[in-house]
């Protein structure tokens, strides 16, 4: 049988401040912030999406900003770099972009073959923009012109002692293991673009901590919930403890820890970021959960608004 994972879905990460998120990926990379909702299981909490104008899997990062929290510290069991697609002989743009916006930590690479930008976002957050030919995504342009927007996710980089039991589950996954260039091993899939996801080993190093700038945990497409069962039952058949599936409102998820500590969801394509709000105003009101609407005058008063 073969699992129906087509690439990410999205990636979820931890922020300090909500308006220097929502400025960043907005006003900076020109995402369009997709949904503005609380976090289901923290309703105190903001939970921030941006991806293309839909929120089309494989383009949409989100975040909890945590007030208070503590900055993560990298290190192994994480994702320590999350990189956007943008079109072949735009990154000398990008860096002017994120230089005159005084974006930090700007180093360029290459690897496989593709030129990479790698940058910090505002809590520290390991991102990159990566140069992809022939990438047929179209982009949202709020903020950045088609021909040099971001068109969704790359790939993300996982961090890991070894790639050994990770590896094994990629592969088990349906992506292929590419090659190896400069101590980061490739995996692939042919599927919705965000179609890459490296693992870069690191034996001596610590564990990450958790905190602002870090990745939570990191979302992969299936269509449907039928597709979502298949995956579960056959993790489950090889001893990955799975969660039951869960509503998210937008999607439906079931989360599983892999071997080398990162967080994985199974996440389906349906219903999508329209279900509660028209295309045209997405991310804009404050949308609730049903279980939550009850709670909106304390949730509103509780939560600091965000300009756009
Ligand atoms: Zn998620």
């Amino acid at each position: 049988m073969t699992l129906q994972i087509q690439g990410l879905h999205h990636v979820t990460a931890i922020a300090s401040s909500p308006q220097a998120n929502s400025d960043f990926f907005t006003r900076t990379l020109g995402l369009r912030r997709v949904k503005k909702t609380v976090n289901f299981d923290d309703p105190g909490t903001y939970h921030l999406y941006y991806g293309d104008e839909q929120g089309t899997p494989g383009s949409v990062m989100t975040y909890f900003p945590f007030r208070n929290i503590g900055q993560g510290r990298p290190g192994i069991g994480e994702v320590g770099e999350t990189a956007f697609s943008v079109p072949k002989g735009t990154l000398a743009f990008w860096k002017d972009r994120l230089l005159a916006q005084n974006v930090q930590g700007l180093v360029e690479t290459e690897t496989f073959g593709e030129k990479r930008l790698r940058f910090l976002g505002p809590d520290g957050d390991g991102l990159a923009l990566t140069e992809v030919d022939g990438d047929l995504r179209k982009s949202w342009t709020g903020r950045v012109a088609e021909a040099e927007a971001v068109r969704g996710f790359r790939g993300a980089t996982l961090r890991l002692r070894d790639e050994g039991a990770t590896g094994e589950l990629l592969r088990f996954m349906g992506y292929d293991r590419i090659g190896t260039d400069d101590g980061v091993t490739r995996y692939g899939i042919q599927g919705n673009g965000a179609d890459i996801v490296d693992i870069e080993t690191l034996p001596g190093a610590e564990h990450a901590e958790q905190g602002a700038g870090s990745v939570h945990h990191i979302a992969f497409a299936v269509p449907d919930r039928a597709a979502q069962a298949e995956v579960r039952k056959a993790l489950i058949d090889t001893g990955y403890q799975v969660t039951p599936p869960i509503d998210r409102d937008y999607f439906w998820a079931i989360y599983f820890r892999t071997p080398g500590g990162v967080l994985f969801e199974v996440a389906t394509d349906e219903p999508g970021f329209d279900r509660d709000e028209p295309l045209a105003q997405l991310g804009q009101s404050l949308k609730l959960p049903t279980q939550h609407e009850h709670l909106r005058p304390r949730i509103e008063a509780h939560l600091s608004p965000i300009k756009d």
